[in-house]
């Protein structure tokens, strides 16, 4: 039943709904066809959407004799009381969209409903209703809106031109289909299709369909707790974040809390840039607000920290599988040629690399109007992704298991090749023996008393005027690592007592990485840190300096043992897998 909220219950919900550009009035119409539990959903633009913007869908419809009241303010059939506003469990609840696009437009909707023997069409001038009439119509609703903002010229000056804010609109809906894989969505601009998704429930074939760059295939499953979808492992970045798609109760957001989550769930493992994520949050919607941005693209969280951490755990379990590991051929793998159906063809020949190329594809359809797509690239083959594709139920992946290794070979003095079930594995020596000795170092100044262990013989650190004098600020640093150490005057330190967890030869080195670099700008556990890495770095075997099989074992025992053994701590990757299916199909096989 749809009815008009009373006034404090509208006020209440202060937010509004502000319709600015098409985007806007598209995100309002598919939401409601969400809301109306349809199966298939059709935006049709022309002209960037200001002059027409057709979205139809299979859902509930509307009453006839409901039809005028839902272009009513504050007309909702989805929440009647303040209440309410806490549980929201549907897109829409201010019952102003309807309205606020109606008053701004030309609109038609044409709408029916399961039981009834006709449908409705009901058209409305900037808000006034021009006809209501019985119509035959298909069960569900179709809201056709012309000529945006044709009676609010100053609000249609600020929009961007058709090609951009068509681009919006395909990567709104882009989004939309991936967080409701179960729906088909068909996207229509200027007469030609740009994409149809599957509806199949299959979130990752629709990531695939939709950002051929995102490596659908190569994504890694998490499910814990109130979060489930996919990331990438952390070799696979993007410079910007539009690789990352946050759902929460099914809503697209933005939202600093997830993505603090999801950053921390790589501690440290990201060498540069943002890794891709498709993450769906659940909440109970008590524990969130919704109704802070009129689009209602910012949440708040009620227990942020509860959020941020899960995410944090449930990342950081998908990555340290065996599933993180960079692919040696990931980066350079062209997608599988294959033959693809006309829409397949027309929604992935523009895309390189997603949004992007579907912007230069909308600037291209600028400058040549109506041409048919070119294909620049072989169609991504779905299929082959479908093929190791995890299914969505499936559990988080299983911890790598370095017990399944075996040594092949050591090639350039540098890299071990170990050989596991499906894959080999590349490790580089001095990654790892970095990671080996960051960790040591790390747990040691975690775990030790700091109380220095004296040395027999004390030894003393020379070093020049400059550091001696920087050193001297510095010292107590070095003693609440555990060193027991005294200006001796004359350029040089004396060192008594070292830190547990070091040889004798570490710790002189340490010490002195430590006073060369000192530098009391920085927080105590930041330089602590940068030094150990510093020292990882120094004490690691370097790249070239050949080790025996006695060694090599060592190595690989000692890494295996690490908390994070799959980067070092500079976040570059201790080692590299190349799978038996992508060999074989380099000669062909496959
Ligand atoms: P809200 O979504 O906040 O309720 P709207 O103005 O967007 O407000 O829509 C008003 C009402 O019209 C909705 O509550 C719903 O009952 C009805 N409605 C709108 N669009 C559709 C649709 N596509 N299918 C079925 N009902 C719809
Ligand atoms: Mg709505």
């Amino acid at each position: 039943m749809i009815r008009v909220l009373d006034s404090f219950t509208a006020d209440k919900i202060a937010a509004g709904e502000v319709i600015e550009r098409p985007v806007s009035a598209v995100k309002e119409l598919v939401e409601n066809s969400i809301d109306a539990g349809a199966a298939q959903i059709i935006v049709e633009l022309r002209g960037g959407g200001k002059s027409y913007i057709r979205i139809t869908d299979d859902g509930c419809g509307i009453a006839a004799d409901e039809a005028e009241t839902a272009f009513l303010r504050h007309a909702t059939s989805k929440i009647s009381s303040i209440s309410d506003l806490d549980e929201i469990s549907s897109l829409g609840f201010r019952g102003e969209a309807l309205a606020s696009i109606a008053a701004v437009s030309r609109l038609t909707m044409v709408s029916r409903t399961e039981d009834a023997a006709a449908g409705v069409k009901l058209v409305l001038h900037g808000g006034q209703v021009i006809s209501c009439e019985r119509a035959g119509a298909n069960r569900g609703t179709t809201i056709i809106v012309e000529d945006l903002f044709y009676n609010t010229p100053a609000r249609r000056k600020f929009m961007k031109s058709d090609a951009r804010e068509a681009s919006a609109v395909i990567e709104l809906i882009q989004q939309y289909a991936i967080c409701y894989a179960g729906v088909k969505f068909m996207m229509i601009n200027n007469g030609q299709t740009v994409f149809t998704t599957r509806g199949d429930g299959d979130v990752l074939g629709a990531a695939g369909i939709l950002y051929p760059d995102m490596h659908a295939q190569r994504l890694i499953p998490l499910e814990s707790g109130i979060v489930r979808g996919y990331v990438s492992d952390p070799g696979t970045t993007r410079s910007n974040r539009k690789g990352q798609l946050f759902f929460v109760n099914g809503r697209l957001v933005n939202s600093a809390v997830i993505e603090k989550g999801l950053v921390e769930g790589y501690s440290g493992r990201i060498f540069s840039g943002h890794p891709l994520a498709i993450l769906f949050i659940e909440q109970d919607p008590r524990d969130i607000d919704v109704n802070i941005h009129p689009g209602k693209r910012e949440i708040r969280f009620l227990r942020q920290d509860e959020v941020c951490s899960s995410i944090a755990d449930a990342v950081s379990t998908a990555v340290m599988s065996g599933r993180g590991i960079p692919d040696a051929f990931a980066v350079r793998t062209e997608p599988a040629s294959g033959s693809a159906g006309p829409e397949r063809a027309a929604a992935e020949a523009p895309a390189e690399s997603g949004q992007t190329s579907i912007r230069d594809y909308l600037k291209d359809l600028e400058r040549t109007p109506r041409e048919p797509l070119s294909q620049p690239h072989a169609a991504y083959d779905i299929s082959s992704v479908k093929e190791d594709m995890p299914s969505f139920e499936s559990q988080a992946p299983a911890p790598f298991d370095f017990s399944e290794l075996s040594f092949r070979g050591y090639v350039f003095d540098t890299y071990i090749i170990m050989q596991g079930a499906d894959s080999l594995y590349i490790f580089d020596q001095h990654a790892a023996h970095e990671r080996i000795f960051y960790e040591k170092f790390m747990e040691g100044y975690n775990n030790s008393s700091h109380i220095p262990q004296p040395v027999l013989t004390p030894f003393t650190i020379n070093v020049s005027a400059d550091v001696y004098l920087s050193g001297r600020q510095d010292l107590d640093g070095l003693r609440r690592i555990g060193f027991e150490v005294e200006d001796f005057g004359d350029r040089t330190f004396m060192v008594r007592g070292v830190p547990e967890y070091m040889t004798l030869e570490e710790a002189e080195g340490f010490a002195r990485g430590w006073l060369e670099g000192a530098d009391g700008s920085r927080s105590a556990n930041d330089a602590v840190r940068d030094k150990l890495i510093m020292r990882s770095c120094k004490s690691a075997v370097k790249a070239n300096d050949s080790l025996s099989e006695l060694e090599i074992n060592d190595l690989m025992r000692r890494l295996a043992g690490c908390a994070n053994p799959f980067s070092c701590p500079h976040g570059r990757p201790t080692f590299i897998k190349v799978t038996s299916y992508d060999i074989e199909r380099s000669f062909k096989r496959k």
